[in-house]
């Protein structure tokens, strides 16, 4: 009878570790209980279309409403030199990677975006920029509108983990939207990985990303091992050398 006890534990301990992430019934309330605190309520907004931004729900903090950067900076903390007219910012070449002044971890986020057009360069060098999860998780933007290049590299990848499981690209002049629903990971005191993060991502409304799980941060060429870091950390777009166009960027912290 003792033999059997070992592959009984084992899948207990199988079992509980993902329950650190995933939510579960609180018990504490009986089924339908008329006292059990009802949620907050919030104005939902309204979509976005071509012609212009939608407006976000009354409990997202703005980070972009198309008037100025002022809630983002340069790495050095300086303020962003990215080009702000006509309700967007614009990527400007060399001036590098913006990053919230505020912190983020769990959230979800939504981030609008243009590629330039006509379209100029191939592969990686057309329209590229990205997303930066706590400024090290990249959600890959690219003008992937009949523009061959890598998998794990099109618009929308996980960058070098992940391909789309759909290209839900639109032609180069037209807004794209990111919704993005991120659970960082998380770190004991000493520093070991206690839950990788986990990303959802939908394109222009398409699901895209299925709740994946980061292997590391992501980087060209290589898939580094995590690094114990905070549990907030600031958000960040990357200047990678192409005029893309930003608007309407707004998260939703996540607790
Ligand atoms: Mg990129």
């Amino acid at each position: 009878m003792k033999t059997s006890r070992l592959p009984f534990l084992a899948v207990v301990v199988i079992t509980v570790s993902p329950s650190i992430l995933l939510a579960q019934v609180d018990t504490k309330w009986k089924i339908h209980d008329l006292n059990r605190p009802v949620p907050p309520v919030i104005d939902p907004g309204s979509a976005s279309t071509q012609d212009s931004p939608g407006h976000p729900p009354s409990d997202a903090v703005v980070l972009f409403d198309g008037t100025d950067l002022s809630k983002w900076q340069h790495q050095d903390g300086s303020p962003a030199k990215w080009k702000v007219e006509n309700g967007y910012a614009e990527v400007v070449h060399k001036s590098g990677y913006i990053y919230t002044k505020q912190s983020f971890g769990d959230c979800q986020l939504h981030v609008e975006f243009r590629e330039p057009t006509p379209p100029h360069g191939e592969s990686q060098e057309r329209g590229n920029s990205g997303v930066f999860l706590m400024g090290l998780y990249e959600v890959q933007v690219l003008d992937s509108y009949e523009n061959k290049t890598y998998a794990d590299g099109q618009a929308s990848a996980l960058y070098g983990q992940y391909p789309p499981l759909a290209n839900a690209a639109r032609p180069p002049g037209q807004w794209q939207w990111y919704d993005i629903v991120f659970h960082g990971p998380r770190f004991d005191a000493g520093g070991k990985l206690l839950r990788p993060a986990r990303v959802t991502v939908f394109h222009n409304g398409v699901l895209v990303q299925d709740n994946v799980q980061l292997s590391g941060p992501t980087e060209h060429g290589e898939r580094p091992p995590y690094k114990a870091h905070a549990e907030k950390l600031p958000l960040g777009l990357q200047d990678h050398g192409d005029p893309v166009r930003f608007r309407n960027i707004w998260i939703r912290e996540l607790n």
